[in-house]
């Protein structure tokens, strides 16, 4: 069940006990901070205590500002880790074109209207996929944040092999989870970035084949 959910804030304190412990340094991908349903609110790593000495946290304007591809985001953190960082970019690349920044800045001016819009459209997906798996007797719950849905896959399948049945089968591409690593094995990923019109007859779909596969 660890896939379906986000990160409490005992598994922070627990990392940052071990990064001073063993002295380690820690990189937090937040990029779904602000994509969370249900008005659950993903925690920062710096609500902990000590995080501050031992971590850096990455943010991007990918997904909350659907301006995924314009390679805008920033980090937060741990002085010394910010100044590596910027250290080692000016080294590799530079400065990103000033009209996406000052998209950027317009973007995080604009947090709370953007999410007012963008919120109720993946909540609505998200219960479309959620309630199309469980009609079918999957076991799944309704994810707090990001716009993945997890589905575990039937008995006697493994990951890849779902995936390949709803292709050949249902004409519906997933993703199986193996693709992130072994902890995905027994599970397919659906993104619900699809407009809402495709994601329906992509449930339709497996919904007919899955019944009829039953029957
Ligand atoms: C999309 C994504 C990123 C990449 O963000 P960019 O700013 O587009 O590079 C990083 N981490 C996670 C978990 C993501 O989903």
């Amino acid at each position: 069940m660890i896939l379906f959910w986000p990160a409490p804030l005992d598994f922070f304190r627990d990392i940052v006990e071990l990064a001073h412990r063993y002295d380690f340094v820690i990189a937090h991908d937040l990029a779904y901070s602000e994509v969370s349903y249900d008005g659950y609110r993903a925690p920062s790593i710096f609500q902990v205590e000590g995080a501050r000495e031992v971590a850096i946290e990455f943010h991007s304007l990918s997904k909350t500002f659907n301006m995924t591809g314009w390679r805008i985001g920033f980090a937060v953190g741990n002085e010394k880790l910010v100044e590596a960082l910027g250290r080692m970019k000016t080294n590799i690349d530079s400065g990103i074109f000033n009209a996406i920044q000052w998209a950027g800045t317009e973007a995080l001016s604009h947090v709370d209207e953007v999410l007012r819009t963008i919120l109720p459209i993946y909540t609505r997906r998200r219960n479309v996929v959620v309630n199309a798996f469980r009609s079918l007797g999957f076991d799944l719950p309704f994810p707090q944040a990001s716009f993945y849905i997890w589905i575990p896959v039937p008995e006697g399948y493994t990951a890849l092999g779902f995936a390949g049945y709803l292709l050949d089968q249902a004409g519906v591409v997933v993703t199986p989870g193996i693709g992130f690593g072994r902890y995905g094995e027994g599970y397919v990923r659906i993104s619900i970035t699809t407009a809402d019109d495709q994601l329906g007859q992509a449930m339709e779909r497996i919904q007919d084949t899955l019944r009829g596969g039953q029957t």
